[in-house]
């Protein structure tokens, strides 16, 4: 039997291991259970692939994912291990054969959705065979409070009765304290090793920037010492992603288009490049990253507002593997906040799910809008204290200023209302600043009181005092055309009995000092 390290330098062919995948694996070697708290990233699968393969028997992985089961079956199989996934996609013969491997002791680790496990049939195939263990992938999923619940996750628990002596592994990116305990209690794993990993990335810097001149504000990044250094930029579209590497290519800088449009050999060239070549740069739809493990990238840059901060932690943290400094710059616009929300109202996906996803997406406005320690407030999103500002965000670095936009907001709030609370952000600038544009004169909004009432901040100012008020909970977003809507909570400063302080947009001078002089 060979021991772990050996694995994961012949199997895997990595040196180190990642803290703690060494303690887990022991834990499990031992016979014991645990219990994983690790960023998506971090190397959660090892925890358990390692001790599957050094331990006799095999492994059972339950995971309700079925596109990654797939992938990472693949992947092992690759690697030259014997494994095999079972789920509702496997047709009748191939689980047959799949069956009759796992019965010759032919398998070192077998995947399972965990309706499939829960089959009477299964369960009794799995007590003719030798186990080595249990890993409860995605085990958050046993929470009733959290967006993934699993009732299928509940009776998972029937595997601590039904086969005591094989070690459980159970593993999660989301879980604070109290889904946790939810996760041991439901699971019964009462007895098991915690392992908590913390999210913070402390050589990672935060920067977050509305949107002014999105290109120039790039090549001031670029050109304020990143020159020579490798990094990713993230678009939305296919289209911004080749522009912007062609552009790129013109300022000097190599880049890379990466989308999954590309024929899969210029997509597997450029990745080669990127991570054989020094200082190279990959401009990417989020399609890129995925598996990419290259420790000496210097940025990530987010040219669009990612959709939730689980993708902007997910893909900034591709940044500084390597523990150098280095950093996430996001530049982000009200467009991107319509853009999203639209997208997030034509998906295929139920009510629950468009509520939930628009509110991920608040939240991640809102992380944008803070004027306190970014990493504190991304830190608590995944349930974690920072007990200090960093010092090591924009905000810690530069406080923002802010001003009384109490005003400002009632004037806004005001002319939604007026409108009839259906119109978008722009038109109700438009009407704020008193634009006579054709769409104004047709609904006769230049009649209204509140036209022309906000003359006196410009465009942009404006889109900021929506954003704001949108991630304070003021105002609502919409339907297909992202209308706004007032909230309960208005009341109190439309009476004039709240001060609302708000962030206050640098000057353009200012931002470009700003940034050279960090
Ligand atoms: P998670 O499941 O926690 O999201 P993965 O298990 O998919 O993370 O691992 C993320 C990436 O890190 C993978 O590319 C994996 O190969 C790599 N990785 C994991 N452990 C190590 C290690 N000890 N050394 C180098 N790379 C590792
Ligand atoms: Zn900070």
């Amino acid at each position: 039997m060979n021991s772990p390290q050996h694995i994961l330098e012949h199997v895997f062919g990595y040196t180190h291991f990642r803290d703690p995948q060494e303690k887990v694996i022991n834990t499990l070697m031992a016979g014991n259970d645990a219990l994983v708290l690790m960023p998506t990233g971090g190397g959660k699968s090892l925890c358990y692939q390692i001790p599957a393969l050094a331990r006799s028997g095999c492994g059972v992985v339950i995971s309700p994912l079925i596109a990654l089961m797939q992938d990472q079956v693949e992947a092992l199989q690759e690697a030259g291990l014997r494994a095999a996934f079972l789920n509702s996609s496997v047709p009748y013969d191939e689980a047959h054969s799949i069956e009759e491997q796992l019965l010759h002791g032919e398998l070192d680790l077998l995947y399972l959705a965990p309706e499939r496990l829960l089959q009477p049939r299964t369960l009794s195939l799995l007590q003719r065979i030798e186990l080595s263990l249990f890993a409860i992938d995605e085990a958050h999923c046993v929470s009733q409070w959290g967006h993934d619940f699993r009732a299928d996750y509940l009776q998972l628990n029937c595997l601590h009765e039904q086969f005591p002596r094989v070690p459980r592994i159970a593993l999660t990116a989301t879980a604070d304290k109290r889904t946790r305990a939810e996760i041991a209690q439901r699971l019964g794993l009462e007895a098991a090793r915690h392992f908590v990993s913390s999210f913070d990335r402390p050589n990672i810097q935060y920067r977050i920037e509305p949107k002014d001149n999105q290109r120039r504000q790039l090549l001031q990044f670029l050109n304020n010492g990143q020159k020579d250094n490798a990094g990713v930029i993230y678009c939305l579209s296919r289209a911004k992603v080749e522009s912007t590497a062609e552009w790129l290519s013109q300022q000097g800088y190599p880049a890379l288009p990466y989308h999954a449009g590309l024929p899969a050999e210029i997509r597997a060239e450029h990745q080669r490049r990127f991570l054989r070549e020094e200082g190279m740069i990959v401009v990417a739809t989020i399609a890129f990253g995925m598996g990419i493990d290259k420790p000496d990238v210097r940025f990530v840059i987010h040219l669009d507002l990612p959709k939730s901060i689980e993708a902007y932690y997910q893909e900034t943290g591709r940044a500084g593997r390597d523990g150098e400094p280095s950093t996430a710059l996001l530049l982000y616009g009200l467009e991107d906040v319509v853009k999203l929300g639209q997208m997030v109202e034509a998906s295929e996906g139920s009510e629950e799910h468009k509520r939930q996803e628009r509110g991920r997406l608040n939240a991640m406005l809102g992380l944008c809008e803070i004027t306190s320690c970014r990493r504190q407030s991304l830190l608590r999103y995944f349930a974690e204290e920072l007990a200090e500002p960093c010092g090591n965000c924009d905000t810690c670095l530069e406080p923002p200023a802010t001003w009384d936009g109490s005003e400002a907001a009632v004037k806004l709030l005001s002319c939604v209302y007026r409108t009839g609370q259906r119109f978008g952000a722009s038109h109700v600038i438009d009407v704020l600043r008193g634009s006579e544009n054709e769409k104004v004169r047709k609904f006769a909004h230049d009649q209204l009181s509140t036209h022309g009432i906000g003359k006196d901040l410009s465009g942009t100012e404006w889109r900021a005092v929506v954003r704001q008020l949108i991630v304070r909970g003021y105002l609502e977003v919409e339907g297909e055309f992202q209308g706004l809507r007032l909230t309960e909570i208005c009341r109190p400063l439309l009476r004039g009995e709240e001060t609302l302080l708000l962030r206050k947009l640098p000057p353009k001078a200012e931002r470009t000092q700003t940034r050279n002089s960090s």
